[in-house]
């Protein structure tokens, strides 16, 4: 509903009526958040499906709203792009997700890395290599520990500066992973082109798995081009046991989903990692 909405709220701007008084409401709230940082991180490991080991953990946002709660990314990181909110908000997320990574590490807890997300506008519109590099050499973490994930419509767009920023990343250490793979454009040259470690494959094509056989053969060939360009693939979204047996059966390396552990907070993520993290 939120999602049909938003077009709806866009059309009536103009007109100054409920829904626009909505949008300058969610605005002027936004910005009071990031002005008193009023966002937080959660983490969900990334497990070895051969042996189970830890293998990383990614950052999740959420905006701690005075009045409703806790509220998801899908609620907020799009308004915030068409508001020119997104940047502050993004180097908020990568500056604390590697803060924490720091310190678990630091306890001994966490030699993994973390993955932080970013949308395709926050991507054309910073310059994310230099950004990191600062972040990195301010909180200490190593780079070999940051990863970040983009999606596939980062990579359609503005090719050479696209280009340059995955290189300087990459000559820096972090590792790079395409997110929701198989959702965006169909073409499959950038994976060429970019200096890319990891595919993520969708939650969408995960979720009926076993019993869909479209899907079956999706996640299939997805996993083997994979091993076959050298890729490291992830599985998203995974929820039962059969989807492990799929998943590890066809050698998908990683998976990450509720079935072990759903994005804690920092407490119960410290927690969890204590009783898993540590070999
Ligand atoms: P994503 O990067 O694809 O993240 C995975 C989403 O799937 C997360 O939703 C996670 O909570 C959820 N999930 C994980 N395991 C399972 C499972 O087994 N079953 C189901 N049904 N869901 C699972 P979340 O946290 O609401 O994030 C939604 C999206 O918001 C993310 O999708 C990502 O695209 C975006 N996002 C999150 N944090 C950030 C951020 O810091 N910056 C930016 N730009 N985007 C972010
Ligand atoms: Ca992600
Ligand atoms: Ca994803
Ligand atoms: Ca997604």
């Amino acid at each position: 509903a939120k999602e049909s909405g938003r077009g709806n709220r866009q059309f009536y701007v103009s007109s100054m009526d409920a829904s626009a008084l909505d949008v300058l409401q969610q605005e002027r709230q936004l910005r009071e958040a990031i002005a008193h940082n009023h966002f937080v991180l959660h983490y969900q490991p990334q497990i070895c499906l051969a042996d189970g080991t830890l293998q990383g953990l990614e950052a999740l946002v959420r905006w701690r709203h005075p009045e409703r709660g806790l509220v998801g990314p899908d609620e907020f990181i799009t308004f915030s792009e068409s508001r020119g909110l997104i940047t502050p908000i993004g180097r908020w997320v990568m500056r604390e997700a590697c803060r924490q990574l720091k310190a678990w590490q630091d306890q001994g807890l966490a030699l993994v890395p973390m993955a932080v997300n970013f949308s395709a506008l926050e991507f054309r519109q910073r310059d994310v290599a230099a950004e990191i590099a600062a972040v990195l050499l301010e909180t200490g973490l190593a780079p070999q520990y940051l990863e970040i994930e983009l999606t596939e419509s980062v990579l359609m767009h503005q090719t050479g500066q696209v280009l340059g920023t995955l290189n300087a990343l990459k000559a820096l250490g972090v590792g790079i992973s395409i997110d929701d793979f198989g959702t965006g454009y169909s073409s499959l040259a950038y994976l060429k082109r970019y200096p890319i470690d990891k595919l993520k494959i969708d939650r969408s094509f995960v979720a009926d798995t076993p019993g869909n056989s479209d899907d079956v053969a999706i996640v299939t060939a997805i996993i083997q081009m994979g091993r076959s360009l050298q890729l490291k693939t992830v599985a998203e979204g995974v929820e039962t046991q059969a989807q492990i047996d799929l998943l590890a059966g066809l050698g998908c390396d990683l998976m990450q989903g509720f079935v072990v552990a759903m994005p804690m907070d920092g407490e119960t993520a410290r927690v969890w990692l204590t009783n898993h993290g540590v070999e």
